[in-house]
């Protein structure tokens, strides 16, 4: 098991974050600045990262935006701003979930231990299931299922729905799946993302009218319904 790296400039704020996930059992990390944040976050075995996003070096958008970029790592943010923009915004950046300061350290706590049960429990199967019309993912054989007839899909499609099942219900935007398919075929452009996530629709669909496995997320960019155990 990793550690929890906890990203806060005010001293005070962050040894309270420490002292709580510390007496829930988890073994804490911390980093004053982004430029610590970036370097301990790449240095890898991380569970998660609670990031703030006012620091005094690198704003925490841009440390969320990097180590997205080249890490799994969940990232569990805290912003002093609630509103709406800002919450399309942390979408857009591909974060786990939120924590609106003023917070109380309990339910930090508790959100952390969620986003690590959701990992925990996507890392340990082979085989995942989701969505009404009985998607099955074997990821050990690459192999996928609707209905239980095997559904042919290209490298990039696969690399997309191997993202997107990952972390299922978490946001990803069109940018960072980009990134995770780039090694078999990087164009840039969104709409790439976009024609890549139709074709992906169109195959795992079998039912056009059930709820659509891969959902739009407004101003966000996309996810994978969140799995039903059957
Ligand atoms: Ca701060």
């Amino acid at each position: 098991m990793g550690a929890i790296l906890v990203v806060e400039d005010d001293d005070k704020l962050r040894a309270l974050v420490r002292s709580y996930l510390e007496a829930a059992g988890l073994s804490v990390l911390t980093a004053g600045t982004g430029a610590e944040a970036i370097s301990i976050g790449q240095a890898g075995d991380l569970d998660l990262v609670v990031l703030d996003l006012g620091l005094p070096d690198i704003p925490g958008q841009e440390v969320a935006r990097t180590l997205r970029a080249t890490t799994a790592v969940p990232i569990l943010v805290l912003t002093a701003r609630s509103s709406d923009e800002d919450r399309v915004a942390g979408l857009e950046l591909g974060v786990d979930d939120y924590v609106t300061k003023p917070f109380v350290p309990r339910e930090l706590v508790l959100r952390v231990q969620a986003i690590l049960r959701r990992t925990a429990a996507t890392a340990g199967e082979e085989v995942q299931r989701f969505g009404d019309g009985g998607l099955c993912i074997d990821a050990a054989r690459r192999e996928v299922t609707v209905g239980g007839e095997v559904v042919h899909l290209t490298p990039t499609e696969w690399a997309l729905l191997q993202a997107l099942a990952s972390h299922p219900g978490r946001v990803y935007s069109r940018a960072e799946l980009i990134n995770r398919t780039r090694g078999y075929e990087y164009e840039g452009y969104e709409r790439t993302v976009d024609s890549h996530v139709k074709n992906l629709r169109r195959k795992l669909q079998q039912d056009p009218l059930a709820a659509p496995v891969i959902e739009t997320v407004v101003g966000g960019g996309y996810r994978l319904g969140v799995r039903r155990d059957r």
